[in-house]
């Protein structure tokens, strides 16, 4: 039961096989016998589940049907559940429970989705490798002994390990697509705003984005249904239609255009990953695709912009975790000083210090022209770039990542070298491109992404390409041994 994709879950409770409440049950057991391997999850929402399963169940013998009535999910830790504690993956938020559910937990349990707990990640978003969570490093169910990728690690080892078909994850640098390359899933960071960011907690505002990760392009497109849409709560969410994600699945790739950008192929790219790509990009030519060589010139210069946007933004939105208006509170505080002191300093950890200094340093008087509009400039660029491809190619395709899952710890000691890993994936945040990788295939028995890139709003023909592909391919079938 636990090897079903979210379609298959469709098809089976429509034709009552089994019902929610059943599959909830199996999916938790399951949850609670194999995550203490992984730590993929922080709470399971056992009674909340079973509430809601039994819910759908009682809405389906009504008559009610949708692809998500009944379907098992669970949400990255910092989606904000009603009554429900919403980490952030820190200390600093250990004993919050929000006070109300972000739009994309409200809009997917008003679907019938099926909330089964929140999963581990990053410290407020922020790394590569979700060893920076307070709730301890996530282990890669493709070997234990490396990273599944971050930010959104928990919700990706979770989905890899078949604990459950499906979870809701963010992206703010690549934090969607790189674990799903990690793990051997299929995973979407849609076009910036087309998914609420409402009780969605902010690292950076102006680059974050939630998204599906799932197995498979179908199953992206059932979730994506579910989270899209304009919602007037968040001032940059797009009154756009969303349009109906999985009836262009089935498209044909005839003449479709693929644009590969020859910097990608560079010295950093490993050998055996740029091997896999050619392979994909083979496997796509045989569908009627079309390939030519673009140039994406100011790609080297986006993780240094990145890296001053990103902590520039977190060091304003994290102000508000000060021990007073959100979060953990020192003991005994002397004054009001050392009250903001020693709850910060007790509260964050290492790399979320590390930010929010390197953000406060790049906007403080004197620095600002230096660091941080000379970053948007560049940011700037980074979209023109793109904005001439798009010109001349429908879809951009590339490695999601430059090297495999690295070893747990392996770069704990150098934050900069965990950075470098971003190259593929921020300069689609940057631009505020939909962005998605589907798994292309392993090396040294670890998974391998390959990345495609659409014009603002096509999400539907980024699902349409990687259903083609997987149709054609079988790698994202493979299974992680032991699970
Ligand atoms: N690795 C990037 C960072 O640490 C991206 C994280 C993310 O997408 N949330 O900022």
């Amino acid at each position: 039961m636990h090897q079903m994709t979210l379609a298959e879950i469709a098809r089976g409770l429509a034709d009552k096989k089994f019902s929610s409440e059943e599959l909830t049950k199996v999916l938790l057991a399951r949850i609670t016998q194999l995550d203490p391997q992984l730590n993929s999850f922080i709470s399971l929402t056992e009674e909340l589940a079973l509430e809601q399963a039994k819910a759908a169940d009682a809405r389906r013998a009504n008559g009610e049907s949708g692809a998500l009535l009944g379907a098992p999910i669970a949400h990255k830790d910092l989606f904000c559940t009603q009554g429900i504690r919403t980490s952030c993956g820190s200390k600093m938020l250990d004993n919050f429970k929000a006070p109300y559910d972000a739009t994309v937990v409200a809009k997917l349990a008003a679907a019938g989705a099926v909330t089964l707990g929140k999963t581990n990640m990053d410290e407020f978003a922020m790394g590569s490798a979700n060893e920076s969570s307070w709730y301890g490093a996530v282990k890669n169910p493709w070997n234990l002994e490396h990273v599944p990728g971050g930010s959104s690690g928990g919700s990706a080892a979770a989905v890899a390990a078949r604990l459950l078909p499906a979870a809701t994850a963010t992206d703010t640098g690549g934090s969607i697509r790189q674990p799903a390359a990690f793990t051997n899933l299929t995973g979407l960071k849609p076009t910036y705003g087309r998914v609420s960011r409402w009780g969605m907690i902010a690292y950076a505002s102006s680059l974050d984005q939630g998204g599906p990760l799932a197995r498979t392009a179908e199953d992206c497109a059932i979730l994506l249904q579910g989270m899209a849409g304009f919602d007037q709560n968040d001032s940059t969410s797009i009154d756009e239609p969303v349009p109906d994600y999985s009836a262009s699945l089935g498209d044909s790739l005839q003449g479709l255009r693929i644009g590969v950008p020859k910097e990608y192929f560079s010295a950093g790219l490993d050998p055996r990953i740029a091997e896999l790509i050619q392979n994909s990009i083979k496997e796509l030519q045989k569908l009627g695709a079309v390939i030519k060589e673009i140039s994406l010139p100011n790609m080297q210069q986006a993780i240094p912009a990145y890296y001053v946007i990103a902590p520039a933004e977190a060091s304003s939105n994290l102000s508000r975790f000060d021990g007073v208006r959100f979060g953990h509170r020192c003991e005994n505080p002397e004054n009001l000083i050392d009250l903001y002191k020693r709850s910060r300093g007790e509260g964050f950890g290492p790399e979320v210090q590390r930010r929010i200094m390197v953000g406060a340093y790049a906007l403080s008087a004197g620095y600002y022209d230096a660091y941080y509009l000379k970053a948007q400039k560049i940011r700037r660029l980074v979209k023109n770039d793109f904005m001439a491809a798009f010109n001349e190619v429908d879809i951009i395709l590339g490695p999601t990542t430059p090297n495999p899952a690295w070893k747990l710890g392996a770069k704990n000691s150098d934050p900069v070298a965990a950075y470098l890993e971003d190259v593929y994936t921020i300069t689609a945040n940057l631009a505020g491109l939909p962005g998605l990788s589907m798994p292309a295939g392993f090396v040294d028995g670890l998974p391998v992404g390959v990345q495609l890139l659409a014009p603002y709003f096509q999400e539907g023909r980024l699902l349409n390409v990687a259903h083609q592909y997987q149709l054609n391919t079988d790698w994202h079938t493979r299974t992680p041994t032991g699970f």
